[in-house]
């Protein structure tokens, strides 16, 4: 007898990850490469949090607080929410996996806007539910056109604010009439990965609407701003009841115990929070410049990554950067085939990603006119 697989198993596509910068160095034979596909923060970790992850060590052998006790109840006082609204995931995809794996049964339907973040996609395949995407307006989320696509088989609505891969935001007050055309029975999520990098007046977050009706969940994480996507932690905010069920359904020891406390350590980390937003924001100035002069269209972003219309088909571009150590995201999963999206980088970065950038384009132009 084979084996046996559901149908919408056998249909999945894997997630197609930023590549390594290990994997392009030993595949292409070449060194001092750098990634700027993935969104990771280009100044590493919190300091702190290294010497968390260091102390904790000799304690390995011990199993996880399964509760993750201490970080809640900082993460509470932080954001000013009862701690028992707070599940901590092993990245905040874990709590995307976890929402859907608990709410969403075979044939229902889960909402997005179209480009998104595709786990929201994936996840939902893999339960055999049905994603519903919206295609978006000018690369922001159409949520007029997402109001209109709900139906009594939603159960979850997915919101990337600041959106991945456009970098663009959601505007309160259309926020706020989206939230009362949603049924009181479907779950609004709001992924805030990005937050921390976005301007707080050009948008609101999850955290303000966390008790009313549609309830309203914030999803946040410290692969980003903090430094730390290798070792996995994230947290979703959300009503105490939706936590209950989310609790019943996780792994109990999801969150391992150097996670843990790297993320406390960090939270304290003003310092490094801050010198990262600093030099995403000059990193951001210092790229858009370049690339006008260069004549690119670009798209505004309130995040540490934005869109580029490269011109060309964005999977040529994206190889021939990479033979020059240069790692960008080409955009055609998405289904933007034109497009790159770059991460912000360190200075020295940013100013190798335009020239070859530059050289790249130079190259495909004259062997076109050659065509
Ligand atoms: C990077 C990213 C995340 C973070 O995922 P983790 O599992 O916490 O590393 C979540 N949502 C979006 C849209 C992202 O781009």
């Amino acid at each position: 007898m084979g084996i046996r697989v559901p149908d919408y198993i056998a249909k999945l596509q894997p997630y197609p990850p930023g590549k390594p910068l290990e994997e392009l160095e030993r595949e292409y034979g070449i060194r001092d490469s750098i990634k700027l596909a993935s969104n990771e923060n280009p100044l590493g970790s919190s300091p702190l949090a290294l010497e968390a992850i260091q102390d904790h060590l000799k304690k390995l052998r011990f199993y996880p607080d399964g509760s993750c006790f201490y970080l809640r109840q900082r993460l509470g006082q932080r954001l000013g929410v009862d701690d028992a609204s707070i599940i901590l995931g092993n990245g905040s995809n874990e709590i995307i996996d976890l929402l859907i794996r608990t709410f969403v049964q075979p044939g229902e339907e889960v909402l997005m806007s179209e480009p998104t973040f595709l786990v929201y996609r994936l996840m939902t395949q893999a339960v055999g539910g049905s994603p519903i995407q919206v295609e978006q307006k000018l690369f922001a989320h159409d949520l007029e056109g997402m109001a209109a696509a709900v139906t009594p088989r939603t159960r979850i609505v997915f919101l990337d604010n600041p959106n991945n891969p456009s970098g663009t935001v959601i505007r309160r007050e259309e926020f706020e009439i989206f939230r009362q055309q949603v049924p009181e029975d479907v779950l609004i999520v709001l992924d805030e990965a990005y937050m921390e990098f976005a301007d707080p007046a050009s948008t609101m977050t999850g955290l303000e609407y966390l008790n009313g009706d549609p309830p309203v969940i914030s999803l946040r994480t410290f692969s980003k701003a903090y430094g730390l996507a290798g070792l996995r932690i994230g947290f979703g905010v959300m009503p105490p009841r939706v936590a209950d069920y989310l609790n019943r359904v996780r792994q109990p020891f999801n969150v391992n115990s150097l996670a843990q406390v790297a993320a406390l350590a960090a939270l304290d980390d003003e310092a490094f929070l801050q010198e990262t937003q600093k030099v995403v924001r000059e990193g951001l100035a210092f790229l858009f410049k370049g690339l006008a002069e260069m004549r690119l269209r670009t798209f505004p972003t309130q995040s540490n990554f934005f869109l580029i219309d490269v011109g060309f088909d964005a999977r040529t571009v994206y190889e021939a950067m990479l033979h020059r150590g240069v790692i960008v995201r080409a955009m055609s999963a998405y289904g933007l085939d034109h497009y790159i999206r770059i991460s912000v980088g360190r200075p020295e970065e940013n100013q190798r990603f335009l020239d070859t950038l530059k050289e790249v384009l130079a190259e495909l132009a004259s062997s076109n006119d050659r065509d």
